[in-house]
């Protein structure tokens, strides 16, 4: 049982409240359930670069709430499209009918995404924008005439969601250990290329490393390429951490993709949409993947949707056989959701008229800047960054790994400001609005935590 009181309220009508609400009934997702309940952090309102929490706080948004409001909050071009979309048709299915808005959505996309992606398969969520990634790639072989090409390559550190898909290909131990006697068969993972040792404090991408990208040779040659379907990797890996791609790195893995046959895909669920300082992380490193994933700041967090886009050749390859029979025995009901492409197509035009991709990059320095100010600071062990988005690792604690992370974690947020920590590094990516005097902000409310946890 909670330590809040109980909200007795059964009234139908109610719709949402500031009130404490007990917390005993939602089984909270990635969370520490009793420790959170012991000492909760309840948001209630949100606006602009700020959330408000139940107690009436406010609280300076340094993580874009999940990588997501990369427009900021409350945005009203967003809320006044979900409503007008919702009064005109709430639903309406993508199996065997279509609806205008999610073919304008997936052409309106496809004018900013790399040159050759411009086919889009829409989802709910970045795991499902990761599965569906990898069915496309053994559908595209199959197609193909190369069916015995199955096999998956991800990489250590690597985040890919949660369905067992992603986690296969994912590479954060936690999230796979207690469920790995029924992961996917036939995935290997590349290393991962965090580098303290030798590029602790690097701006942007480290000039070491891009030598990792040669392990996939060595799978080449252990598995063969007739074997393999298709490699993925975010270009920044963003929940492990932060982790940049070394310096000619995707560009290596391109390489030697093309060169074996096998797809390439980039999971931009967080990259995507200007956290790098580019509409795609694909276009910041000049590399073109053959598919990349995406959620989140698709439309700024508002509802659930993903979208998997995809090149050309591999839809083409995929539409062979009688035209009318289904080409690909996948989707899902809320796939091209109506009020989600509402809630899409307002967030590409604030992106567009606010010029926020761009914004982004004209940021990167100051951002930069003031991130690394944090160097020589207790216990930080390194600093990285790119765009709007810097991870700011430390030494762990006697107490054990992630506790200093959390403890800066929930000291930044009792003082105003929210960050994100994942083991013992602090993320953050905040919303591309924000502003210089923001951007001190948030870093001095970090620096004051590290120094009060120790
Ligand atoms: N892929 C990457 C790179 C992610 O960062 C995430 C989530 O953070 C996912 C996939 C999973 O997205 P979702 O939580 O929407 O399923």
């Amino acid at each position: 049982m909670a330590d809040l009181p109980l909200n007795s309220s059964s009234d139908a009508s109610h719709q949402s409240s500031t009130e404490h609400p007990s917390l005993e009934h939602f089984w909270m997702p990635f969370t520490a359930n009793r420790q959170f309940k012991a000492s909760p952090r309840l948001l209630a309102k949100a606006e602009g670069m700020y959330y408000t929490d139940i107690d009436g706080n406010k609280v300076l948004d340094a993580t874009a709430g999940l990588w997501c409001c990369n427009a900021g909050h409350g945005r009203r071009e967003i809320s006044e499209a979900v409503s007008n979309q919702i009064k005109q048709m709430d639903y309406a299915p993508s199996f065997q009918m279509g609806h205008p808005i999610a073919f304008e959505l997936a052409e309106r996309l496809t004018e900013l995404s790399p040159e050759g992606l411009n086919k889009v398969f829409f989802t709910n969520s970045g795991s499902e924008s990761v599965d569906t990634a990898l069915k496309m790639a053994l559908c595209y072989h199959r197609a193909n005439g190369q069916a015995s090409r199955t096999r998956f390559i991800g990489r250590e550190m690597g985040y890919h969601g949660v369905g067992f898909g992603g986690i296969s290909v994912g590479g954060l131990s936690n999230n796979r250990k207690a469920f790995s006697g029924q992961l996917l068969q036939g995935v290997d993972h590349l290393p991962h290329t965090l580098d303290i040792q030798n590029a602790a404090f690097t701006r942007g991408l480290s000039p070491f490393g891009a030598e990792k990208a040669e392990v996939l040779e060595q799978l080449v040659t252990l598995h063969g390429a007739e074997n393999i379907a298709a490699v993925i990797v975010e270009p920044m890996s963003g929940s492990a951490g932060v982790i940049l791609p070394p310096q000619g790195y995707l560009k290596r893995l391109r390489e030697i993709t093309q060169k074996y046959g096998i797809l390439l895909i980039f999971d931009e669920v967080i990259t995507a949409f200007g956290r790098v300082g580019a509409a795609f992380a694909s276009q910041r490193w000049g590399v073109i993947p053959d598919m990349i994933t995406t959620a989140k700041a698709i439309n700024n967090g508002a509802i659930p949707m993903g979208a998997v886009f995809v090149q050309d050749f591999i839809h083409d390859t995929c539409m062979q056989g009688p035209t009318e029979l289904i080409e690909f025995f996948h989707g899902y009901t809320y796939s091209g959701h109506p009020v989600a492409a509402a809630a899409a197509l307002a967030t590409l035009s604030i992106y567009e008229n606010e010029q926020l991709f761009e914004r982004s990059f004209e940021l990167e320095r100051y951002f930069e800047d003031a991130v690394h100010s944090l160097k020589g600071l207790p216990n930080v062990i390194d600093i990285r960054n790119t765009g709007l988005v810097a991870g700011i690792q430390f030494s762990p604690n006697a107490q054990g790994a992630g506790k200093r992370g959390y403890g800066v974690f929930e000291h930044c947020f009792r003082h105003g400001t929210l960050v994100r920590a994942t083991g013992d590094i602090i993320a953050m990516s905040p919303p591309l609005i924000v502003d210089k005097r923001e951007i001190d902000q948030m870093v001095n409310s970090l620096s004051d935590a590290i120094n009060a946890v120790g």
